[in-house]
């Protein structure tokens, strides 16, 4: 049974982190109430604050700020880290969203992308999208494994390793896999590149088609990752669960969040299931809008929904997709999706919304 007491990690980050996470956190507080779970949250200015205020945007040593947020927190929501208009463009709090996934060992970034509606998607036909990105989150090229030889000559040598374990391919697609069986998803889509990565990608096929003999109740399917683009495009009606490496997934939840109304709306939670995770929108600071109180908290509010889902809760999770379902009915949104509401404002709907929505049922 799942605790009926929430403590959450608030970290603002730079940028629109700060618009964003109060009405997220107002939102879940309120759908979690009215379910009977108590919330409760501790604000950390980490980023543009607190390098106004200290003069640094992190403590020393970020490893032991993750192991002791980690330790006092259920969950970890983060606004965004990088370009804030108030300090240099130099200093940010990166460095705090490469350690929490690291040092948390969060291996799968999980990115819903359900179209709300059919007036956010750019395409002309009318087809019913509901993608899930599953992106492996702690392999891959991204490791800054790798080096420069005769750096700043004609002869410099760069090298970027791609690192891929039995582990990390085995963990994230039966990841997949039993997200596909538990939220109702028919089938699950490995993308790779196994015809010109055959060590790396080969790797990939021999673990995902192993997996997919043990759930033999999910269909199994493979595409390359630039024939799956062009499909997505044509036919995004025919996907669902899609599971692949770092590099690609990041790019491919880009893509999906453009088939679906754009990162304002892109949710995503970065896990490692039975422990502490961090939950985090699939947007940056936003800089051109940031501070301003415009930006748009459906990202934010939907990656509560992830965390409250990723912890058991089930209810109040729902109470939110569905408060959001009702504010885009209604046109009680932010500029960016047509609208003229602010932050706020769209955070109060939602505040109602989902305690009206809980004393229905
Ligand atoms: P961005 O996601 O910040 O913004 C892209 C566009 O989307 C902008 O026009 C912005 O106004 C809009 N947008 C973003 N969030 C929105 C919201 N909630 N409501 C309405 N519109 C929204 O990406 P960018 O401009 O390429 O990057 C800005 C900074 O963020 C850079 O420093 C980048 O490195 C960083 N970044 C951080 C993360 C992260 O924290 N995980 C992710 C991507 C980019
Ligand atoms: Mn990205």
């Amino acid at each position: 049974m799942p605790e009926s007491k929430i403590h959450l990690a608030v970290i603002l980050g730079d940028g629109v982190g700060h618009d964003v996470l109060p009405v997220s956190t107002e939102v879940i507080t309120e759908a979690a109430g009215a379910c009977g779970i108590e919330v409760t949250h501790e604000v950390f200015g980490y980023g543009a604050q607190r390098y106004l205020e200290e003069g640094s945007p992190l403590p020393e040593d970020v490893p032991a700020l993750v192991r002791d947020l980690a330790s006092r927190h259920d969950a970890i929501m983060f606004g965004s880290a990088g370009l804030d208009p108030r300090i240099p463009p130099d200093v940010n709090c990166r460095e705090l969203l490469r350690y929490l996934r690291f040092e948390l060992d969060l291996f799968v970034n999980l990115r819903p992308a359900p179209l709300l509606d059919r007036r956010f998607c750019p395409l002309r036909a009318d087809l019913p999208i509901d993608l899930v990105v599953i992106r492996e989150n702690t392999e891959g090229v991204m490791m800054r494994m790798g080096g420069n030889f005769k750096i700043n000559t004609p002869d410099e040598v760069a090298i970027q390793e791609d690192i891929n374990t039995f582990k990390g391919v085995e963990r994230i697609c039966r990841y997949a896999f039993e997200y596909a069986r538990s939220h109702g998803y028919p089938k699950v889509t490995m993308a790779d590149k196994h015809g010109s990565l055959v060590h790396a990608h080969g790797l990939w096929q021999r673990v995902f088609w192993k997996l997919s003999e043990e759930f033999s109740d999910i269909e199994g399917q493979h595409y390359f990752i630039d024939t799956l683009c062009m499909d997505l495009i044509q036919h995004p009606d025919h996907f669902g669960v899609i599971v692949t490496n770092n590099m690609y997934g990041d790019i491919l939840s880009d893509l999906c969040a453009g088939l679906v109304g754009g990162v304002g709306l892109a949710a995503s939670g970065c896990l490692h299931p039975g422990r502490v995770c961090m939950f985090e929108p699939v947007h940056g600071t936003a800089p051109d809008i940031a501070l301003k109180g415009i930006a748009n908290p459906f990202a934010a509010v939907l990656t509560g929904r992830i965390m409250l889902d990723t912890l058991g809760h089930k209810r109040p999770a729902e109470l939110i997709w569905a408060a959001v379902q009702s504010a885009v009915r209604d046109g009680k949104v932010t500029g960016d999706l047509g609208g003229d509401l602010n932050t706020k404002a769209v955070g109060d709907y939602l505040c109602e919304k989902v305690i009206e929505f809980a004393k229905e049922q």
